[in-house]
């Protein structure tokens, strides 16, 4: 089935241009170096699925006339993947039937719950709530006729998730991709890739790193993401090969779900 694929954000957990910061992409005028927190939304079946809620969701929403929202999943618990999930209010009164569902591991499941203690705590009274409800995952999931597989990355040295879905795949804060996600990247359309700069960091991969996943997967087009502010949008996407691409805020893609 036909699918397409938004990217809310293509940013760091910083987002792009950060705040205080005087560099030239931090200043540049090509919309594609304005980077919101790292986010996807994907349409098929006339259903709406987003990865990821981040502190962008307001905004991200509001450009991309987001009127409907079926369900989230979400890669990990960082700040900058999760802490838009108050703005899912306005959604989720909108969605039928009951409570939008939001799917995490086990322990991520955990930890949302003890941090948005007032959403969960049924015996919270004060003001209007996101109306959620935490789904466990612990493998493949069938969703409105689409499967979504969650895939193991390393993020430092944290296990998180990735995901596939049909002929795409969203890996976002990876410093490490083990060698049982690469078996499951095989025949792919679109992968996204976590690209933070060149520099090495802790915690994320590099432009090179990324390179050598998409090497190794050789899918038809790979887009970076979770760009700092280190990658100005045009000269590097100048540099990259054939088929790799920045992934920009608002770059939509049509592939097979
Ligand atoms: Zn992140
Ligand atoms: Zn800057
Ligand atoms: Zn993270």
């Amino acid at each position: 089935m036909q699918a397409t694929l938004t990217v809310l954000g293509s940013g760091t957990s910083m987002g792009v241009p950060t705040i205080g910061c005087d560099c030239a992409v931090c200043h540049s005028r090509d919309p594609r170096d304005r980077r919101t927190r790292p986010s996807i939304l994907i349409g098929y079946n006339r259903r709406q699925v987003m990865i990821d809620s981040t502190p962008d969701f307001r905004e991200q929403a509001l450009r991309e006339n987001i009127q409907q929202l079926d369900a989230v999943f979400y890669t990990h618990t960082h700040a900058d993947h999760i802490l838009g999930i108050d703005d899912l209010r306005p959604l989720t009164y909108l969605h039928k039937p009951g409570k939008m569902p939001l799917f995490a591991t086990p322990a991520a499941c955990d930890f949302m719950r003890t941090m948005f203690r007032y959403i969960f705590e049924p015996t919270y009274k004060f003001g209007g709530l996101p109306q959620v409800e935490m789904h466990p995952i612990d493998g493949t999931l069938e969703l409105f006729g689409a499967r979504f597989e969650p895939l193991t990355v390393i993020h430092g040295v944290t296990p998180i998730l990735g995901f596939r879905f049909g002929s795409a795949a969203y890996l976002t804060d990876h410093s490490e991709v083990p060698e049982e996600t690469i078996a499951k990247l095989r025949d792919l359309d679109i992968l996204f890739l976590d690209a933070l700069r060149y520099k090495p960091h802790p915690t994320h991969s590099t432009v090179e790193q990324s390179l050598k996943i998409v090497e190794a997967v050789q899918p038809k087009r790979t887009f970076f993401t979770h760009i700092c502010h280190d990658l100005p949008h045009e000269e590097t996407n100048a540099l990259l090969p054939e088929g790799v691409k920045l992934a920009f805020d608002g770059m939509k893609l049509e592939f097979e779900i």
